[in-house]
């Protein structure tokens, strides 16, 4: 521009003026010289003196290398077009951005004469634009994440300017034309009433808004927005706001709504009982499983305390434990008929939002696993053979039975069979059991359900009655259990007559004990079997109390048995000329009140104490310390060669510690082996294991004789007094009595007697009273002689005497 450089300095100075308050400066460049021309402006900006001349590589040179191949580009399309070419460039530091706007002037053959151009300092406008755009796309991501868009309304004309993301929430193409109409057709049909209404307060009094309303989209789609609004600052009529789509928070929302009520569905389906206690411990809500459980409506349970739907059992065990409310472990609830359910608890405290306390508690149904658990207790507890409750069971039975408050109403029948051991000898164990099985399912079958069966041992069965009056009072029930033990069984093909002697028992108070039951009802029942087979007795007050004295004999038996205080009579068995050759020991007990008791008084006492074996330590030592000690006469035969007969009932030769004890004893006394005989009833030295027969013939090898006392009382025929392993056979009083005046007892005798001497064992006789049995007896052969007429037990003092006059007197014939 060769005017540039003659323009009058005032209109030049002017324009210098402009260009440097918009940073700019304007330049010419002369193709064919390659000279540039620059504005003072443009000298200033690019802090070039005025001075120095510059090419138009000069300029470029100026240019960040990054703006290179934007630079050549410029170049190529200013020599093949004349418009006007903006470009954008950085200088060096690249911290300032200028525009370079440039044209072409070309020559009459439309070659390229010289570029004119300006440039202009964009650095502070490019960082604005870039500020704006970097606005623009956080606000439209923040739309984006928030799901919320922006709008305006003109409350005058309508229309509405929304944000891009605004038109995708609604579903409508972004830039289409919308209307406050527009808007509300959108809005759920059931809410654009109202929705409307709302707008349109805002619109009168530019009181901010806030709301939520459905929204039916074009596609059909349905959203929840809320929306906000308010009135710009600016003009009246323009209203602004956001939308946001809470459709997803509200689901959320709406489906812990719904998993709350189906929590609730669940815990009122839930087969454990639920309740929710406030703090006095009352019901507040209970479930349908906790009310069938406790078979009240929830009416009925709202309102009941803790404590009043427990057992009374439980609810004693809890009572003066401190907070004792909800410990989870176990609880007896009771049932609106009074049944107990076994539970076991598991609680939460929890606070309500007005910050009351409350528990939520989960009662689980454990009665089936008790039961379980007492199934498992049953196998402990009750008889193989028969399945039925064993002793143990039966103390138990009758301890809970007595503890409740029924008492009165419990009855306990005792059952022995008759004859039994008749038939477990002649028929064998297996025909036994099977009878003893067979009449257990009889009993069981035929019995109210308030009876229990079972077994005590051997051929003895307990029946338990918990409630007499239902089973129609306790002579009809006894008679109803000896009708069912009175029978035909068949077993092995054949068909057992039995019957079953039964003593009944009911408690005489509330002090009466299970063991005290049982007593009474054996006592009952020996006296029924006493009266013959098949016979029912109860348990008299006479009864009651004897069984109760004897119960206190055996107490005090026990007692004189370890302190010593029995004592021990002696009766002479002498030789057919009147020679003491041995002497019974018969026991005596010189009780403090009652005065010297007698065996017979006793005895039973210590069988059913189970003394029996005690007792018979006790007269072996005793007997053999004292015999040991009887005075040698002059010649010192007599006194030291007769022998001590001792009876034995508890300590028998299929005890595993006979031979061992009865030693013991000889070793202790110091004792002759010879002098020691032992009594024995034959049914304790029949069908002995060879175990036992090898003990005895131990014992028999030292030198002790075994006696068969009683002979001719027990089943035994005199055929099997071979298979007895005794050397002393002595008859029973009965034949003895009868010898000199009943034929058949005469007979039995001396066929004894004969036997026994081809036997090679001697005899004794029993009960010898008068001289004409003396004398009879004597006539058939029999060894020894025992009886009043001889010499009646007497004490230990008084049989030393005897031993010392020497042969006892026998009174002749009358
Ligand atoms: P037992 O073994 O048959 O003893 C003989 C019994 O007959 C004794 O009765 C005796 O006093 C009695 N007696 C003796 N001579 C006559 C007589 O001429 N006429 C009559 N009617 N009776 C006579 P006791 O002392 O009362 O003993 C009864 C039973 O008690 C004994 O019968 C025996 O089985 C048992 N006993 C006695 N002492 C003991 C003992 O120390 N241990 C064991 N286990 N049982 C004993
Ligand atoms: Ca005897
Ligand atoms: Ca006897």
């Amino acid at each position: 521009m060769a005017n540039f450089a003659d323009d009058p300095a005032g209109e030049r100075d002017l324009l210098l003026e402009a260009q440097r308050i918009a940073s700019m400066g304007s330049w010419m460049v002369e193709v064919g010289t390659g000279r540039a021309y620059l504005s003072d402006g443009l000298r200033v900006l690019c802090s070039i003196p005025r001075d120095i001349t510059v090419s138009v590589e000069d300029l470029v040179a100026l240019v960040h290398p990054d703006d290179m191949v934007a630079i050549g580009e410029f170049r190529d399309r200013l020599h093949s077009e004349s418009v006007l070419v903006e470009l954008d460039v950085h200088d060096q530091t690249g911290d300032r951005a200028f525009l370079v706007r440039a044209r072409a002037e070309l020559d009459e053959s439309g070659g390229l004469r010289a570029v004119h151009g300006t440039v202009q300092d964009v650095t502070k406008i490019r960082a604005l634009e870039r500020q704006l755009s970097q606005d623009g796309r956080l606000f439209r991501e923040t739309q984006r994440v928030a799901r919320m868009g922006t709008w305006e309304w003109d409350t005058e004309t309508d229309e509405c300017l929304w944000s891009s993301m605004l038109y995708e929430l609604a579903g409508i193409e972004p830039g289409t034309k919308i209307t406050y109409q527009d808007y509300l057709r959108i809005v759920h049909p059931d809410d654009r009433a109202w929705v409307d209404q709302r707008w349109r307060e805002l619109a009168a009094t530019r009181v901010p808004v806030e709301c939520e309303h459905r929204v039916v989209r074009p596609d059909g789609k349905r959203r929840v927005f809320r929306v906000r609004g308010e009135a710009a600052d600016s003009e009246r009529s323009a209203m602004i706001g956001t939308c946001q789509d809470v459709t997803e928070q509200r689901s959320t929302e709406t489906r812990m709504q719904r998993s709350s009520k189906r929590f609730t569905d669940l815990v009122a389906i839930t087969p454990v009982g639920i309740a929710l206690f406030d703090d006095a411990e009352r019901v507040v809500d209970a479930n349908d499983a906790l009310c069938s459980l406790l078979g009240m409506d929830l009416d009925k349970l709202r309102g009941m305390t803790a404590d009043q739907i427990t057992h009374p059992d439980d609810r004693a065990n809890r009572r003066g434990r401190a907070g004792a409310a909800f410990h989870g472990g176990q609880r007896v609830l009771v049932t609106a008929a009074g049944k107990p359910v076994y539970c076991e608890l598991n609680a939460t405290v929890s606070v309500t939002d007005e910050g009351r306390r409350f528990w939520l508690v989960v009662f689980a149904d454990v009665t089936d696993r008790r039961r379980h658990a007492e199934r498992l207790r049953h196998q402990a507890t009750h008889d193989e053979l028969t399945g039925l409750p064993g002793r143990a069971a039966v103390k138990e039975l009758l301890a809970s039975l007595l503890g409740g408050r029924d008492y009165e109403r419990i009855a306990l029948l005792f059952c022995d069979v008759d004859n039994f051991k008749r038939v477990n000898d002649s028929l064998g164990h297996d025909v036994g059991d099977e009878l003893i099985t067979a009449l257990a399912r009889r009993l069981e079958r035929g019995l109210p359900p308030s009876c229990t069966v079972a077994r005590m041992s051997g051929d003895e069965y307990v029946v338990i009655c918990a409630d007499v009056d239902e089973a129609g009072g306790v002579e009809v029930l006894a008679n109803q259990v000896a009708s069912l033990l009175r029978t035909a069984v068949p077993v092995r093909g054949q068909l057992l007559r039995v019957s079953a002697s039964i003593g009944a028992a009911v408690p005489s108070g509330p002090e009466t004990t299970g063991a005290d039951l049982l007593r009474y009802a054996d006592a009952a029942m020996f006296t029924a079997k006493a009266r013959g087979t098949g016979r029912v007795s109860l348990a008299s007050d006479a009864l009651i109390a004897s069984a109760n004295s004897q119960m206190l004999l055996e107490g005090q038996l026990r007692e004189a048995i370890a302190n010593d205080q029995l004592v021990l009579h002696y009766q002479p068995v002498v030789g057919p000329d009147g020679t003491v050759l041995s002497a019974e020991a018969l026991v005596r007990w010189p009780h403090p009140e009652r005065g010297l008791l007698m065996p017979g008084e006793f005895l039973p006492v210590a069988e059913q104490g189970d003394l029996q074996g005690d007792l018979d330590r006790w007269v072996l030592r005793t007997a053999l310390t004292e015999a040991a000690e009887w005075p040698q006469l002059s010649g010192g035969v007599l006194g030291g060669g007769v022998a001590i007969a001792v009876n034995l009932a508890g300590l028998v030769p299929g005890d595993p510690e006979f031979v061992d004890t009865v030693a013991a004893v000889v070793a202790e006394t110091g004792i002759a082996w010879d002098r020691v005989i032992l009594e024995l009833v034959e049914t304790s030295l029949i069908d002995l294991p060879s175990r036992s027969r090898e003990a005895m013939a131990e014992l028999v090898e030292r030198g002790v004789r075994f006696a068969v006392d009683d002979f001719g009382t027990g089943y035994s025929s005199l055929a099997r007094l071979k298979e007895l392993p005794a050397q002393i056979i002595k008859i029973d009083r009965r034949f003895v009595s009868g010898v000199a005046t009943d034929a058949s007892d005469f007979a039995v005798a001396r066929a004894l007697v004969d036997m026994a001497r081809a036997m090679g064992r001697s005899c004794v006789a029993e009960g010898v009273e008068n001289a004409t049995q003396f004398h009879v007896l004597r006539g058939v052969g029999v060894d020894a002689y025992q009886g009043w007429l001889l010499s009646r037990p007497i004490p230990a003092r008084d049989f030393r005497e005897v031993l010392k006059l020497g042969p006892v007197h026998i009174p002749s014939g009358a």
